[in-house]
């Protein structure tokens, strides 16, 4: 019972076949530069990575060729449905649904919400539905989990006609990956589903923390779009919103410049000088590099306020998790942001920091309540549990 994970991209598609039963992935792999001379598409079968050239292939040829490849490998016959993510569902989605004309039209009403995403998102799932007419598709939201913030956490303090009008609100992001790490933690740290406060910080190239109350969202750090809350590798996070005004009166540019700036320019890459990637900022910055060494410190000493600021809406904290590229990889910033955290109770475990990672979750503080875990994500695992139990509700309702 396997499902196909489609993750569109404006120049890109993500794919994977998976048993979310077993949770075994059979096959994954992109295709990547769709639209130009250089589009391939790369993949990871029984071990093995292979290439092959899609010159010129946009997202219709690419498909086509995956779909070809999965047939080849015998694959097409045992799925069972499609699950697709999709970035912004604004307030019409708070789960995964089963795609229907009606949700098709749902996600293109969020278009502006999610202007740069929701477009191939949407075409992911057209070609899909023809690639595979008959087949259950499913999509997977990132703002969904977050569908259960209270008003006081989710309104900003602005006019309210701002919320009313144009949907002015903090939706939030990565919510299929804070709900995968929460729901792992649960069983690793012990604690009772229906009692238990946590937080998770997904940290990669874009980074969020989320503060999950018995299973559900309360609050999470980015917003409207994915570009407030903590620092990132090209992101500001939160800053004063004034700043764009005032540096495109200064320097000249547009306020859709100085917009731009905060999103592809600042961040570990704006203060560093020298990268979004966090692997050249720790090697600069222990070679002396001030500026990477400065970027890291601020790195870390925002990441630990938005973290200690979302244990305002538990109330306490059982459990912290750390996930993504950053969470599951730098020793170096779990260590630095647990010692921030110190006040909490949380103490570091220097060896279990080092020998936890990607391949290996578990506790890294010798403080067992409230503990840090480290717990790698899988939001392709996540979105297949979703489709197989959406797909399998459907059959189910369908058979009464
Ligand atoms: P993601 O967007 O989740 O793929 O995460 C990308 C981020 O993870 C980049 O900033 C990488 O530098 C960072 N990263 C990956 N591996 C390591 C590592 N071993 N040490 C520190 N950062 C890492």
């Amino acid at each position: 019972m396997n499902v196909l994970v489609l993750n569109c991209g404006s120049s890109s598609a993500k794919f994977a076949v998976i048993d979310p039963q077993t949770r075994r992935e059979l096959v994954s792999g992109i295709a990547q530069r769709l639209g130009s001379a250089e589009a391939s598409l790369d993949w990871k079968h029984n071990g093995t990575r292979q290439t092959r050239a899609l010159p010129g292939a946009g997202h219709d040829a690419a498909l086509r060729a995956v779909v070809e490849m999965l047939r080849e490998m015998g694959l097409v016959s045992s799925l069972v449905g499609i699950g697709h993510r999709v970035v912004h569902g604004g307030e019409q989605f708070s789960g995964s649904m089963l795609i229907t004309s009606e949700v098709v039209a749902k996600v293109e009403a969020c278009i502006p919400l999610g202007p740069l995403h929701n477009p191939p998102n949407l075409l992911g799932i057209r070609l899909a539905q023809e690639l595979f007419p008959g087949l259950p598709q499913v999509g997977v939201f990132d703002t969904a989990f977050h569908q259960t913030m209270p008003p006081v956490a989710y309104t900003y303090p602005v006019p309210y006609e701002w919320l009313e009008r144009y949907g002015v609100r903090r939706y939030g992001f990565h919510g299929t990956s804070h709900r995968f790490v929460a729901r792992q933690a649960l069983a690793l740290a012990g604690l009772p589903a229906d009692d238990h406060a946590v937080v998770t910080a997904h940290l990669g190239n874009g980074s969020s923390c989320t503060a999950v109350l018995n299973g559900r969202s309360v609050d999470t750090t980015m917003g409207l779009t994915p570009l407030e809350g903590v620092m990132m590798g090209t992101r500001s996070g939160s800053v004063d919103p004034a700043i764009i005004a005032h540096v495109a009166r200064q320097g000249n540019g547009t306020e859709q410049d100085a917009l731009d700036a905060l999103n592809k320019k600042s961040g570990l890459l704006g203060v560093s000088g020298l990268s979004n990637d966090l692997r050249t900022i720790e090697q600069a910055a222990g070679e002396g590099h001030a500026r990477a060494q400065l970027a890291l410190d601020i790195f870390c000493y925002v990441l630990a306020k938005h973290l200690a600021g979302l244990v305002v809406p538990l109330g306490r904290l059982d459990a912290l998790v750390f996930t993504g590229g950053i969470g599951e990889n730098s020793t170096l910033v779990r260590r630095r942001v647990i010692e921030h955290l110190g006040f909490l109770g949380l103490t570091i475990d220097p060896d279990a920091n080092d020998t936890h990672g990607r391949h290996h979750q578990g506790r890294i503080t010798t403080s067992t309540r409230p503990q840090a875990l480290v717990v790698p994500t899988n939001e392709e695992l996540m979105i297949a549990m979703d489709t197989v139990e959406i797909v399998q509700g459907a059959a189910v309702s369908s058979e009464h």
